[in-house]
């Protein structure tokens, strides 16, 4: 029998496919929008230069100062931009830093986004926001901010380091595999999480092989899609709470943050969500969801131990500490000992142990 479930679809409207980004000016005039103003980070100040001239006479300016983690002060001179140009939208080129500022000025100046994304990160899915003042994120959700328009182009992701390409992918195999066991966890949201983990799961490893290979940066970038869709519908758990500890205390990057501490999060919760397990390991084509997902992460030589990112030992206690002071909901009770042995783990690199997760059929 199905479980009793609630299912809310957020509405946003998707253009997909290689080639889609010369739909840019026929997707402005259908949000009714004639002076758009396009953001992007420093680094993509050339693409965002490409898409001023595409838009021609309903491109009313450019910000190019886009940074990780929208600081305030940036927020604050970018709605100030946006009010000297009149903009009646703005268009994101970029990755998570580029649309949280996009939605950091719609959250005041009520305009609609155009997203176009260039990373994995799946911000352009969620009506999640994030602004970060006197070094604390402050973060909520709001429908206001949620795009209304994605453009995702997979040409664009070419040009994406394979680094930071595996690891952005890993962060959003994160966000599928947190729906799978999320408190709100329900079929339909399933069904895109499962499928999510296998596109990228099958993207990724082209990828590294050859990086400009359209076909598997499509199968990458409609994965991240999904998983960002699975971010934007239900709760995330543990292994969301913990990233956001270490990244936020300790100064760790976002993404290799997600690659390394996924596999223990997920060894962490297999006794306690075992339908998950069984859907991540199908989805991984791997014996177990925990081994198979820091299997992936390994062959793809992406980091796998919280020490190659630059965490001291010592801190892992504070960590600890840190990570049950806010009750919050995961499948698997959280206790301050059962997450230190899971720092410890990822401190040193370690595969999953196969007592601690959940097998599917004969190992
Ligand atoms: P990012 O946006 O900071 O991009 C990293 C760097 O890569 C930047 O310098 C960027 O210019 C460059 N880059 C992006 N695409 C490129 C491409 N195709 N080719 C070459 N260079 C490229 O990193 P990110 O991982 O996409 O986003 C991380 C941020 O997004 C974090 O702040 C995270 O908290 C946030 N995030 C928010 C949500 C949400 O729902 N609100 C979801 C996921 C991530």
């Amino acid at each position: 029998m199905l479980p009793q479930f609630v299912y809310e679809a957020l509405p946003s409207r998707v253009v997909f496919g290689a080639g889609s980004l010369q739909k840019l000016p026929e997707e402005i005039d259908r949000l009714g929008a004639t002076r758009a103003v396009v953001l992007c980070t420093p680094e993509q100040r050339s693409i965002g230069a490409d898409i001023v001239v595409m838009l021609g006479a309903r491109c009313a300016g450019v910000f190019d100062g886009a940074v990780m983690h929208v600081p305030i002060a940036v927020a604050e001179e970018a709605r100030a931009k946006v009010r000297r140009l009149r903009a009646d939208c703005c268009v994101a080129i970029g990755g998570g830093s580029t649309t949280g500022l996009a939605k950091a000025i719609a959250l005041t100046a009520k305009l609609p986004i155009l997203a176009i994304p260039t990373t994995y990160a799946g911000s352009e899915m969620t009506p999640i926001w994030g602004i970060t003042e006197g070094g604390v994120k402050k973060t909520g959700r709001d429908v206001l901010v949620l795009p209304k328009t994605v453009i995702y182009d997979p040409a664009l992701t070419t040009s994406l380091p394979v680094g930071l390409s595996v690891t952005s992918g890993i962060n959003a195999i994160a966000h599928c595999v947190e729906a799978l066991y999320s408190k709100d966890a329900n079929p339909i949201i399933s069904l895109i999480a499962e499928e999510g983990i296998r596109a990228l799961a099958s993207g990724l490893p082209e990828i590294v092989k050859a990086p400009r290979d359209l076909e598997a940066r499509s199968r990458a970038l409609y994965g991240a899609w999904l998983g960002g869709v699975s971010l934007g519908a239900v709760g995330m758990a543990l292994h969301h709470k913990l990233c956001h500890t270490l990244g936020g205390t300790f100064n760790l990057p976002h993404a290799e943050t997600h690659t390394v501490v996924l596999p223990h999060a997920v060894a962490y919760n297999a006794g306690a969500a075992p339908e998950a397990m069984e859907r991540i390991a199908r989805a991984l084509g791997a014996g177990s969801a925990a081994q198979g997902l820091y299997d992936l992460a390994a062959s793809l030589d992406a980091p796998v131990s919280l020490g190659a990112l630059g965490m001291r030992h010592a801190q892992l206690d504070h960590a600890a500490d840190l990570a049950v002071q806010n009750p919050y909901y995961n499948p698997r009770p959280v206790t301050r000992e059962g997450i230190r042995k899971l720092l410890e783990d990822a401190f040193e690199g370690r595969r999953p142990a196969a007592s601690l997760t959940h097998t599917v059929g004969p190992q």
